[in-house]
């Protein structure tokens, strides 16, 4: 199979490879069904995907989620692994927003609770929770503030009482990335961030209150406290313009000191450190801290919305059970061991078997993937480690949205990863042309009883469910593989967008 002169060859059902060629460090491959490969390769995905393995160090394959489409330099949903020793660290395969990533926040109503209390919620929620471009946050702070959160992530927000050490137990890396380094993210990231800490931001971000419709495996939604018909709500916010300027900055200032680098890689996009340079180093810190910014971000809004929930439905946020289930990162680069099979030299094995097996510490950069460990890996929270992590996929405003389980075969795979959302299948510019936001928030609401409330119209034609993949294919993929398995299905009540 060939697109726009890119070879695919079947490897099996759901797993085809860009074969290695000269230039490339590692083949490539794409998991996806026929569906979604017709999608995937109608942008720049397959091009982006083959230009990653251009990277120093990419270990096995750059591989492409199920949902991926193009993005800055490398794809959106397109997970790189380089080796952490001798590789090199690249912020475009991180994405612009550092740890953009959705959490779940359990509750003990049901649907029938919310029902007619649905318009009241979403007003709230709205006036409530900060969003939009530009300033305003759950709290307006100083740059010490800022540097105390860039720090300690989610430590602050405990101290603060902005969090329970139940929240911290739940989330991933407990909220905190000890290998922070504030002193790396420069004046101009942190004045961004002074008042956008708990804000949504503009567009693609949102909370959106669901319940949950179907149970694909009782077993596992049990240990998730998961069940039919109950509440749940879903916060999708990053790092603000605080991870927008890290990112930026490291760009800028490795573009100038690796241009040797640069000029082994097929887009200027891929700007990569080698993996012993001191940027490298640097932009790793400043990208943690910019991680632990983004969970006390998500953190400060769960603040917010267990008040509007307080009030609304006259109780305290304890008695209506609004535990965090779990909260992930899906723009995040970590060094993680990684079993990797070798040949006789030491290199990475893609095809064939192995002459021994190493564990290798990488930079496993997840650029809209989701982290989606099995059970058993120590990182996962002692409560759900005999099952796996939760893995949470939004769909979209008008479709449903998955709650996963971490699967059996994505170590192997896919380095511990799956999807982490439906996708896009067009651009901003192309869905404001398609979409008109007023026509689509009325069908929502008069079709499928959906509230929404947005910033603007342009937001919700931006973002109308027509934009993006079909995401019970996307999982049906992911679950078919063994890299993520399905285990609830939410449908939207009510949504507010940034
Ligand atoms: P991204 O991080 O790439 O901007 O978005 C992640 C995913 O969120 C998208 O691929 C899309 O499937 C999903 N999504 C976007 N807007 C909404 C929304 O309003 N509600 C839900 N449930 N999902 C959404
Ligand atoms: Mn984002
Ligand atoms: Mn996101």
């Amino acid at each position: 199979r060939e697109y726009d002169g890119i070879r695919l060859e079947k490897v099996r059902e759901y797993v085809w490879q860009i074969p290695q060629e000269a230039g490339m460090n590692a083949p490539a491959r794409v998991l996806a069904s026929e569906p979604l490969l017709e999608q995937i390769a109608d942008d720049d995905t397959l091009q982006q995907l083959k230009n990653a393995t251009h990277l120093p160090g990419i270990t096995k394959y750059a591989v492409c989620m199920p949902d991926g489409h193009q993005g800055y330099g490398f794809p959106v949903g397109g997970v790189g692994a380089t080796d952490a020793t001798d590789g090199c660290i690249s912020p475009g395969a991180v994405g612009y927003d550092i740890n953009c990533g959705v959490r779940m926040v359990r509750t003990d109503l049901t649907y029938d609770d919310v029902r007619g209390r649905e318009e009241e919620l979403v007003d709230q929620l709205f006036t409530n929770v900060p969003s939009g471009l530009g300033g305003g946050g759950v709290v307006e702070t100083d740059v010490d503030t800022v540097d105390a959160v860039l720090e300690r992530g989610m430590d602050w927000a405990l101290e603060h009482d902005y969090a329970t050490a139940d929240d911290l137990a739940h989330c991933e890396d407990e909220g905190r990335r000890s290998d922070a380094r504030p002193e790396f993210v420069s004046g101009k990231a942190k004045d961004r961030g002074k008042n956008q800490l708990g804000s949504l931001g503009s567009g693609n971000h949102f909370l959106e209150v669901q319940r949950v419709t179907d149970v694909f495996d009782g077993d596992v939604a049990s240990a998730f406290g998961l069940s039919e018909d109950q509440i749940v709500v879903l916060i999708h916010c990053g790092s603000r313009g605080l991870g927008h300027q890290v990112c930026s900055d490291y760009l800028r200032k490795i573009e100038k000191q690796h241009g040797d680098l640069l000029e082994l890689l097929p887009d200027r996009e891929l700007a990569a450190a080698p993996a012993d340079s001191e940027l490298a180093e640097e932009y790793y810190g400043a990208m943690c801290a910019a991680i632990n910014f983004a969970w006390v971000n998500r953190q400060l809004i769960t603040h917010r919305t267990r008040r509007v929930f307080e009030r609304v439905f006259r109780e305290d946020w304890e008695d209506l059970g609004m535990e965090l289930l779990y909260d992930v990162a899906h723009n995040i680069a970590k060094k993680e061991v990684h079993e990797v099979g070798v040949d006789a030299e030491g290199r990475p094995v893609t095809d064939g078997d192995p002459t021994d097996v190493e564990e290798r510490e990488l930079y496993v950069h997840r650029k809209g993937a989701t982290r989606a460990f099995p059970a058993g890996r120590p990182e996962i929270p002692s409560a759900y480690r005999e099952v796996g992590q939760p893995v949470i996929i939004p769909g979209s405003m008008g479709s449903g949205s998955y709650v996963l389980v971490g699967g059996e075969r994505s170590l192997e795979e896919t380095f511990g990863s799956t999807a982490h959302g439906a996708g896009r299948v067009m651009s901003r510019t192309r869905a404001k042309q398609e979409f008109w936001g007023e026509t689509v928030q009325k069908e929502l609401e008069e079709g499928s009883a959906i509230y929404v409330k947005a910033q603007s119209g342009a937001t919700v034609a931006e973002e109308a469910p027509g934009v993006y993949k079909d995401v019970d294919e996307v999982v049906r993929v992911s679950d078919e593989l063994g890299i993520g398995r399905k285990v609830v299905r939410t449908f939207p009540v009510c949504n507010i967008k940034g």
